[in-house]
């Protein structure tokens, strides 16, 4: 079948691509696995005006005001490949269909890589959380911890205190010292240098963690980093220019999301250095005008 953009991903990003392109009256297929990053909360925070709505709830909502515009079409299969044409992209589903299109909107996440700590999978996104203006709110006044898996959680310890009572776990490989050190000390975290076995709780909720030594430490929530990585094929296959940042690998893209490949846009966690929600919506806005845009000038 042949449209005018294809976009990849259907979450915060993707769907917020499809609105000014609809609206702009092109033809837009949206592809989507329906597995986002954050499926492990019960609640979306932070988002202005929708803080506290179930994830699915937010995602039906958007479908259907963009299902009102008559050249939306949404296809819930997952794309296996891209192949790139004279006249744009060829986009294959996994049941074999194809799709073509000039432009191509790509919205596809990023893959969250945990610790493999016993207990911590089960409790992500409840209790073991990555980010305090997500969740944050909602663990406030109790006991809370920060496992280290760089040197980027001592930042993030600095700030957890104003949520609760926290203690920094350096699992024995990473050593605040110099400026942080002071700033830890500052905030009255507390430095845990034994590491954590396990992760104790009932249902949603942790209890406490297990350390090496046999000690048991209360705790009421916990802040891990995860290793955030771009590991979808579909990348791999048209091999765009990634860019190193502090916070992880991200696609590279210019000021208006598009990529190194012209006429491929990129939007949401996937070419966002920070990461939530808001900014995801935000870059799909931007993606979505600018392929408008090169739809109309044939950039
Ligand atoms: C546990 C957790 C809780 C979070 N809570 C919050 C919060 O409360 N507030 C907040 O602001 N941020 C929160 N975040 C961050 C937020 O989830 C992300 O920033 C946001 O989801 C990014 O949106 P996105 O559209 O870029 O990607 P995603 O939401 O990850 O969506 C990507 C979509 O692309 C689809 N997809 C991937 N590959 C393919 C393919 N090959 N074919 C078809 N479809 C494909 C996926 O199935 C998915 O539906 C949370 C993150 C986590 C991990």
């Amino acid at each position: 079948m042949k449209t005018e953009v294809i976009i990849i991903g259907g979450s915060f990003a993707g769907l917020s691509a499809a609105m000014p392109l609809v609206r702009g009256r092109r033809q837009v297929v949206l592809i989507d696995a329906n597995s986002p990053r954050n499926r492990f909360a019960k609640k979306s925070h932070g988002v202005f005006c929708i803080d506290g709505k179930a994830p699915a709830e937010i995602r039906s909502t958007a479908l259907s005001q963009l299902s009102a515009y008559p050249t939306f079409q949404v296809v819930e299969q997952t794309a296996t490949k891209i192949t790139q044409t004279p006249d744009g992209f060829v986009v294959t589903l996994n049941n074999g269909e194809t799709y073509e299109a000039k432009k191509l909107i790509l919205a596809m996440g990023v893959t969250d890589q945990l610790p493999d700590i016993v207990g911590l999978k089960e409790h992500w996104g409840t209790s073991v959380i990555h980010c305090p203006y997500c969740h944050g709110y909602e663990l406030r006044d109790g006991a809370l911890g920060v496992l280290a898996t760089s040197e980027m959680a001592f930042h993030q310890a600095v700030m957890i205190p104003d949520w609760g009572v926290t203690t920094l776990f350096t699992q024995g490989q990473f050593n605040p010292d110099g400026e942080i050190l002071a700033q830890l000390i500052r905030r009255d975290v507390a430095i845990e240098k034994t590491a954590i076995t396990q992760i104790l709780g009932d249902g949603e909720q942790i209890h406490a963690v297990c350390l090496t030594d046999g000690r048991q430490i209360p705790l009421n929530g916990l802040y891990v980093a995860p290793n955030v990585v771009i590991d979808s094929p579909l990348l791999q296959s048209l091999n765009l220019e990634t860019l190193a940042t502090p916070m992880g690998v991200t696609v590279k893209v210019n000021n208006f999301k598009e990529s190194s490949i012209k006429g491929v846009f990129v939007a949401g966690d996937l070419s966002n250095p920070m990461q939530n929600a808001t900014l995801a919506i935000s870059s799909g806005m931007m993606a979505g005008v600018s392929a408008h845009r090169a739809l109309i000038f044939n950039d």
